[in-house]
């Protein structure tokens, strides 16, 4: 048997390969991001039945590490880790929720949410974190030097950082945009004790402070930039085609931002393809808010050229982002798996988040974004009625009261009509009033 066994490349193809285990996230001959490359031909030595047995068998099992929705897949994210360094909080393993009166609403027969903010963290940027802090745990202990691990972060990528890295006992630093994200997301990583510096600047000024950080301080980078996120990440689209059977679905949709989950997305279903475990490729919609639309904007222009942007403010402050670092991998992604790009404005965005909660859901502003999108995709014969399709919710609306409160308050100055806000009904501690407005309520 061949060992497993995985390397960094260029995206562009330049000649070379990197170990992964060396602190680099960038080609030297020509500046462009890297990518984890697997070893293929190890891989196909075990058939698609075969690796779906495997899989299967470790599913959420209590069996360390497989218990990780990651770690139960290690053999196509990370082989080079050995159990020991693995620092894991059993992420991935979701529910895929059937969203079957939402749908209903829509029209679409088949509607699932992908609940990646059922987290350790409350968002999918676990997925990622665990592979990124085991690789930086097992650096450390082969010998290399690394005092901390940082990043730039709109909130959820910085909680993350935090919350694995205080498991392992690294040092975590985190850079954020000054008053531009929700209270939960800020106290997430002073809870887990992480340095946090927050910025006068927008998260592209972050995310160009940790890059000078990373090669001038020597700290381990730790946004998706670093493709071991991605490696992380790429199970999503792994596990929910595993939860429908092995079926892959027609569409999935997906908020962007920086664009690194984009582009896992298209890794993971990449391998599932090429290994045989899946016959065809779904469609990927990325759902980007319209104050925040680079790739929105390049996409209307046939992805002739790319221009980032100053990004306005928008509620989904995860993707308030302009100059997309994982850009060039996202537009590959779409090319090759026949995507489109929508975007959506404030009030579409919070409407949707809310209208879909009506059904039982508890939407993030980002989530609002997809599911606007998909509305939108639907209404105009993009997504056909009968076709399954998957929106990937990608953090808990637990983690965004100000955004739920704001909206159901109808205080959100950038939805000027809150259409789905509700609000409790005062009432004294007198029986004949509470009565009286149970019979209004249920006469309606
Ligand atoms: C990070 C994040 C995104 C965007 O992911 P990218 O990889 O930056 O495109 C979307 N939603 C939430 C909640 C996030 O935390
Ligand atoms: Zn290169």
């Amino acid at each position: 048997m061949l060992p497993y066994r995985a390397h960094f490349r260029c995206i562009a193809r330049c000649e070379g390969q990197y170990g992964l285990d060396l602190v680099i996230y960038r080609c030297p001959k020509c500046g462009n991001l890297l990518e984890v490359v697997h070893d293929m031909e190890a891989l196909k030595q075990h058939s698609a039945d075969e690796w779906k047995e495997v899989f299967e068998g470790r599913f959420m099992s209590s069996k360390w590490p497989y218990g990780s929705g990651i770690w139960g897949k290690r053999e196509w994210v990370h082989p080079g880790i050995r159990d020991e360094n693995i620092v894991s909080m059993f992420e991935g393993g979701t529910n895929l929720f059937w969203a079957q009166r939402y749908g209903k609403e829509l029209g679409v027969e088949e509607l699932w949410v992908k609940m990646c903010g059922n987290s350790h963290t409350g968002s999918f940027k676990d997925l990622g974190m665990t592979v990124l802090i085991s690789a930086v745990k097992q650096m450390i202990a082969d010998g290399k030097e690394i005092s901390a691990v940082a990043c730039a972060s709109t909130g959820d990528t910085s909680a993350a950082l935090a919350a694995y890295a205080a498991a392992a006992g690294i040092r975590a630093m985190v850079i954020l945009p000054r008053g531009k994200i929700s209270t939960a997301q800020l106290v997430q990583p002073l809870a887990n004790g992480a340095s946090v510096l927050a910025l006068d600047g927008n998260f592209d000024d972050c995310m160009a402070m940790v890059q000078r950080l990373a090669t001038e301080e020597g700290v381990y980078l730790a946004n998706s930039m670093n493709s071991l996120r991605v490696e992380g990440q790429k199970t999503v689209g792994i596990e929910i085609v595993q939860q429908f059977d092995w079926e892959v679905p027609d569409w999935i949709i997906i908020p962007g931002g920086n664009l690194g989950n984009v582009s896992a997305l298209g890794a993971g279903l990449n391998m599932l393809y090429e290994l045989g475990l899946a016959t065809k490729r779904p469609r990927i919609a990325v759902a980007q808010a319209e104050n925040a639309n680079p790739l929105y904007t390049a996409y209307k222009n046939g992805f002739e050229h790319f221009e980032p942007m100053v990004p306005q403010t928008t509620l989904a402050s995860a993707i308030q982002i302009g100059r997309p670092v994982s850009v060039a991998k996202a537009i590959k992604t779409l090319k090759e798996f026949n995507g489109v790009v929508e975007q959506a404005s404030e009030t579409e965005l919070a409407d949707a988040a809310a209208r879909a909660d009506k059904t039982g859901m508890f939407n993030c502003p980002h989530t609002g974004v997809a599911l606007a999108a998909l509305e939108k995709l639907v209404a105009a014969g993009t997504i056909k009625k009968s076709e399954r399709a998957v929106v990937i919710s990608t953090a808990s609306g637990l983690k965004f009261t100000d955004f739920k409160v704001g909206y159901h308050e109808s205080k959100l100055a950038a939805v000027p009509v809150a259409k789905y806000a509700n609000q409790p009904v005062e009432l004294p501690n007198d029986y004949t009033a509470v009565r009286d407005q149970v019979r209004r309520l249920l006469k309606k």
